[in-house]
């Protein structure tokens, strides 16, 4: 059994509380690890921590903290393997897809920010012969980090990464279900000998460990990614206290398929952005759009496709499909595919839980599942599922089509499949979301801006949108 402990004040330690709780691995239902069930007094501790590493950090200057950040990503990389397999045995995601995904980008998003900071610049205003304005970015302190359990490591430091560099000192919450991979990352930054206090992780429950970064007075800023519900929670906490928020949430991702596209690049790459991480990427494409005159030749190819991907042992390299995070996770989708059939949907494919044989017999697995016949209305098309469940609807004209893309309170991402250049345009500037793909799914750029609108968040990611996020901007007015 694995002890997973706090990171505090560059010491491992138990939770105040002397509690712990299990944690799984999805592959085989098991409990493996335990985990510090921290509370209110653990984030006190944390703070105090970050507080007091503060001003050594920030005195550290641009190219101590860059070269900080990268000789932990040296590090991780060094052990990607370790990572990629803690990764899966934490999450149940097949080794492969951790492997290529989940840690070459962590390695990539604390790189990315380790280089981008000696790069920043700050602004000047000249006001001929008045006076001169110049931009002062300074730290905004302490700053909270709060992220999910679909992709660990990943979502981890893509926040605390441009919290670092920018100068923060940092208290941060993983995942609950998904702690181990943080915590190595925790040791990778004592085994580097950095600066003690810098990067505090707290584990525990959001209820006790995220709601107590969200109330601290002493925390400024919070990141947070993760559902909806979770960010409208932080935003009533932090709100009175005027602290800057960042807040990442759900997606009900639209993919638009016109009948002009390359179709067999469309068809590969729609089965990737619905099934891939089993469907639990908040970008994935769960509401399916295609032309009413390719409808049916995209739903037996499509189909076809779904049934020959292999959900398996995350472990084996030709497993297409691992297991669900966790079991209250499984049965809250295939709650949502017993609602789609009392809704009136047809399961094309797929909809059942998958017992695998032997040491894989309790965990949990499910079927790539692809349902047809609702309406934009239904529930079916309207809340997140976050699993590997599509739904598929034809559209008569490119108005229709945007009308359907845009019919859910969420607008995180969208993707579009035509060879027309100027319909492109158009329908990726009609999608409400603050990210379209044409003809792709999943490429990234991490300087472009990274977020969502309507209930999908509130602020921007990547880039400098983060730098500016974990930086307060003061101007200074020098009279001529
Ligand atoms: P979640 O909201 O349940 O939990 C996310 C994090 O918040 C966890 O660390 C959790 O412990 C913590 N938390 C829970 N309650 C809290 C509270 N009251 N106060 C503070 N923190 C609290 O989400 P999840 O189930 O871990 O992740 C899945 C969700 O994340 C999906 O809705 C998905 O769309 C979303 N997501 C969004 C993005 C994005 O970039 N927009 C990326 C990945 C996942």
């Amino acid at each position: 059994m694995l002890t997973i402990r706090n990171h505090i004040g560059g010491r491992f330690v138990d939770a105040l509380g002397g509690t712990t709780l299990p944690v799984h691995a999805p592959a085989t239902g098991q409990v493996y690890a335990t985990a510090p069930d921290s509370d209110a007094r653990d984030v006190d501790h944390a703070v105090a921590a970050a507080q007091a590493a503060l001003p050594g950090w920030w005195a550290l200057g641009r190219e101590g903290r860059s070269d900080a950040l990268l000789r932990v990503a040296a590090r991780v990389e060094r052990g990607s393997d370790r990572f990629a397999q803690a990764e899966s045995q934490d999450n149940g995601k097949p080794v492969k897809l951790a492997r290529e995904v989940d840690i070459p980008r962590a390695v990539a998003n604390l790189r990315f920010f380790a280089t981008a900071i000696l790069h920043q610049q700050s602004e000047a205003h000249l006001m001929d012969e008045v006076a001169l304005n110049y931009t002062d970015r300074q730290p905004v302190g302490v700053a909270g980090c709060i992220s999910p359990w679909n992709l660990p490591l990943y979502l981890f430091t893509w926040k605390i990464a441009p919290a670092l560099a920018a100068g923060c000192t940092v208290v941060a919450k993983p995942s609950e279900v998904t702690p181990l991979t943080a915590h190595l990352l925790a040791e990778a930054w004592a085994a580097e000998a950095l600066p003690p206090g810098v990067l505090n992780v707290v584990h525990g429950l959001g209820a006790k460990v995220g709601a107590a970064i969200s109330a601290h007075p002493g925390i400024p800023a919070v990141s947070f990614t993760g559902g909806t519900r979770t960010g409208a929670e932080i935003a009533r906490t932090a709100a009175p206290l005027f602290k800057k928020l960042s807040l990442e949430l759900g997606g009900k991702n639209p993919v638009v398929i016109f009948d002009d596209c390359d179709f067999e690049r469309m068809l590969a790459n729609t089965v990737r952005s619905s099934f891939r991480n089993q469907g639990q990427i908040c970008l994935c494409g769960s509401r399916i759009l295609v032309a009413r005159g390719l409808y049916d030749r995209f739903k037996e190819a499509f189909v076809a496709r779904t049934r020959a991907l292999r959900v398996g042992d995350p472990t084996d390299a030709a497993t297409d499909l691992g297991a669900l995070v966790s079991e209250a996770h499984l049965e809250k989708v295939l709650g949502h595919v017993a609602l789609a059939r009392e809704e009136g949907g047809t399961v094309l494919c797929g909809g059942e839980r998958v017992r695998l044989p032997g040491a894989l017999a309790d965990g949990w697995y499910m079927q790539p599942t692809v349902i047809e016949g609702l309406g934009p209305q239904c529930r079916t098309n309207q809340e997140e599922i976050f699993g590997p469940v599509v739904t598929l609807q034809p559209f008569a004209d490119e108005e229709e089509a945007l009308a359907l893309a845009n019919a859910t309170p969420y607008g995180l991402a969208g993707v579009v499949w035509t060879r027309d250049l100027q319909r492109a345009h158009r329908v990726a500037r009609g999608i409400q979301a603050g990210i379209v793909w044409v003809n792709s799914w999943m490429v990234r750029d991490l300087r472009t801006p990274f977020g969502g609108t309507k209930q999908s968040g509130v602020g921007r990611e990547g880039g400098w949108e983060a730098l500016r996020f974990f930086t307060e901007a003061k101007n200074v007015c020098v009279r001529w």
